[in-house]
């Protein structure tokens, strides 16, 4: 077990210098003269940040942010709006989420965030990382806050051999054993930072490390070693078809079912996805369609690959009695990732 008091002021020491400044974050600077976090845009920014990166988080949150000042603001959005504004950030049920959990705040609540742990993980859609994260950074309480990044960290601190998954109970267990009552926000930012940008997945740098001096990975010779990993299951492939229908300068677009994958958004008309391995590729819907190319995605738990065809009026107009008819620049600023990506395949075959 390393010195956990000089480790952990070798790592806030260095957090002091060296803190990321980010548009959600107030940093060391400011919080030693007595600026305080606002709980909304720490807890807006975490969950924008779940499973996406810093660099493509920040313009949503500063978008968001502008418009929907207050949790109160954003609690008033009609569902419709949020979801095109978070069109492009993924993971569409954590808009969904975002919007029950504000609606939560600004009525039971009175508009101010619960400011404990406990308090903030019965909100709706709030997770128990979230949780912790928001109860550390924005009301300084002891959590332990542990992602990803802070699971690699703990794995190469520690020298931990267990490979993930069956390692993360282990790795909480020893993030734990670090967290205290002293700047507990502060804490958890510098263990993100550190993450975010020494102890990198591929290429740690070491040489450069706070903490190296408390690190058995790094004395073991080869820190990159760890997390060791169970080899994972390949990604079922699935295949589908996309239609881009136009008149004049505007697209069919159609809401998906609130339910499931992208549920609640924007999309274009689409067959079935099927499984590559279990079921033949499925048949274009009648109509005079040209071909567009084809547009891969990766989600989750599939990848896709989607055949791009188009038609300008026609018989194939029978396909989107539903539709949405939306101009063509408005229609990619308001979709899900996917099917931008068709849409401009679309547009550069035209
Ligand atoms: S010494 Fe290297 S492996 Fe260890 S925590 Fe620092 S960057 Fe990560």
């Amino acid at each position: 077990m390393p010195d956990v008091p000089r480790l952990r002021a070798a790592l806030l020491h260095w957090y002091d210098q060296d803190a990321r400044d980010l548009p959600w974050r107030t940093g060391p600077a400011a919080r030693g003269v007595g600026a305080r976090p606002d709980p909304y845009r720490v807890w807006l920014s975490e969950v924008m940040l779940q499973q996406t990166t810093v660099s493509h988080a920040a313009p949503y949150f500063l978008a968001f942010t502008r418009r929907w000042s207050t949790v109160g603001a954003l609690a008033a959005v009609e569902e419709g709006e949020l979801m095109a504004a978070w069109a492009g950030l993924g993971y569409y049920a954590r808009a969904r989420n975002l919007l029950r959990c504000a609606r939560a705040v600004a009525g039971e609540h009175g508009g101010a965030f619960p400011d404990t742990e406990a308090g903030l993980a019965a909100l709706p859609g709030v997770g128990p990382y979230t949780a912790a994260a928001v109860a550390a950074i924005a009301f300084d309480r002891p959590a332990n806050v542990v992602d990803g990044n802070v699971e690699r960290v703990m794995a190469r601190l520690f020298a931990v051999e267990t490979p993930l998954p069956a390692a993360k109970p282990e790795l909480k267990r020893l993030a734990g054993t670090l967290v205290r009552d002293e700047r507990p926000g502060d804490w958890a930012q510098a263990l993100m930072d550190l993450g975010a940008t020494i102890c990198t997945p591929r290429n740690p740098a070491c040489d450069r490390c706070p903490v190296r001096a408390f690190c058995a990975g790094v004395s073991s010779g080869a820190p990159q070693r760890f997390p060791r990993r169970t080899r994972k299951a390949p990604r079922p492939e699935r295949r589908g078809i996309a239609y881009v229908l136009t008149r004049g300068g505007e697209v069919a677009l159609v809401r998906r079912p609130g339910e499931g994958l992208l549920g609640g958004m924007l999309g274009l008309p689409t067959s079935e996805w099927t499984d590559v391995a279990a079921s033949p590729p499925p048949r274009p819907a009648p109509g005079a369609w040209r071909e567009a190319g084809e547009v891969a995605h990766v989600f989750t738990h599939f990848s896709l690959a989607l055949r791009v065809l188009t038609s300008e009026g026609g018989d194939a107009q029978a396909l989107a009695e539903d539709a949405i008819w939306t101009p063509a620049a408005q229609a990619a600023q308001a979709l899900p990732t996917v099917f931008r990506k068709v849409l401009k395949a679309a547009l550069a075959s035209a």
